[in-house]
């Protein structure tokens, strides 16, 4: 079986064959510019590489509702030429059953499948990058319910040490994307999140507003996992630690399982070296291919 996958990006597209068994081939990168040629350039490289589906991994928000007349769009995204854009009409005429999701779906997928999650049922995954998306996998299946997952704007309260007064996303003060973002950093701090090096106070405070999202995250969703990455997370060896102390003193010894006494083994980095997404994909394809075998 050859399962096609992609990667949908706001900045760029990923193409690759999948095997289903975490081996990834023939992988093509194209930027995330005009869709119709975009999307003229994702059609040719699949058309002539004998896949059996197809699994899109797509940056939102996109309409996931299967009866819905605009199933399968992009629709709101800030990303205003791509706001309505017909994602998997595009591939209608490769004529193979095409899955499509969110691309942090596809990383909960990826990680799970093939990664450090693998075969946790429970999992929520967390991008903290340009955006600030979260993935659900809740008892074996993606989580969709009204839209999809929003993760990024869950509303947090702020800290007395943020010398910023609200966050950057427009739509929230005290979101979690507006507060931990990249972006959110620079405006912070005043230089890109790479270049903060090991000022204490940059990541402590990061990790205390990521702490707050995951203590929100586990008494609703109740996962069994966090499996974080995206860019800001390069940062691991500082964050996650702090991520830790952060969610044992907001927790405060109110839930108590076998996961919140270990946390080194609860909130962990992603582990497929920026592959999740793409693998993830492949597996939307598989998912696909076997809903149309039914
Ligand atoms: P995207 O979210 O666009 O898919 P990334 O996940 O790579 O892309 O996230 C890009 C963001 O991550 C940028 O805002 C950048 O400042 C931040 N970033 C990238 N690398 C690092 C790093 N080593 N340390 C801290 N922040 C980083
Ligand atoms: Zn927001």
């Amino acid at each position: 079986m050859r399962y096609g996958a992609l990667e949908a990006g706001g900045t760029k597209m990923v193409c690759a064959v999948c095997d289903g068994k975490g081996g990834i081939s023939d992988r093509f990168t194209t930027p995330t510019a005009d869709p119709k040629e975009t999307l003229r350039i994702l059609y040719d490289y699949f058309a002539d590489k004998q896949i059996d589906c197809l699994g899109i991994a797509c940056f939102g928000p996109i309409d996931l509702h299967p009866d819905s007349p605009t199933y399968g769009h992009i629709t709101s995204t800030p990303k205003l030429r791509w706001q309505n854009v017909d994602i998997v009409g595009n591939f209608r005429a490769l004529g193979v059953p095409v899955g499509f999701d969110t691309d942090v779906n596809g990383s909960v997928l990826g990680e799970t499948t093939f990664g450090i999650g693998r075969g946790v049922k429970n999992c929520v995954y967390l991008t903290i990058g340009t955006g600030f998306g979260a993935g659900v996998l809740s008892e074996g299946r993606l989580l969709h319910g009204m839209l999809h997952p929003e993760g990024g704007h869950v509303l947090l309260p702020m800290s007395p040490k943020d010398p910023m007064e609200r966050g950057i996303c427009p739509f929230h003060p005290n979101c979690a994307e507006g507060l931990t973002s990249g972006p959110a950093l620079k405006a912070r701090w005043g230089v890109n999140a790479k270049e903060l090096g090991d000022r204490d106070e940059v990541w402590d405070l990061e990790a205390f507003y990521l702490a707050e999202a995951l203590i929100d995250y586990t008494m609703v969703l109740s996962p069994e996992m966090f499996i974080l990455g995206g860019g800001v997370m390069h940062q691991r060896e500082k964050l996650l630690p702090k991520i830790r102390a952060h969610y044992r003193e907001l927790m405060n010894g109110y839930i108590k399982t076998k996961q919140t006494a270990d946390l080194d083994h609860y909130i962990v980095a992603e582990s497929l070296n920026d592959n999740q997404g793409l693998l993830g994909a492949g597996e939307i394809g598989r998912l696909a291919y076997e809903a149309a075998q039914r």
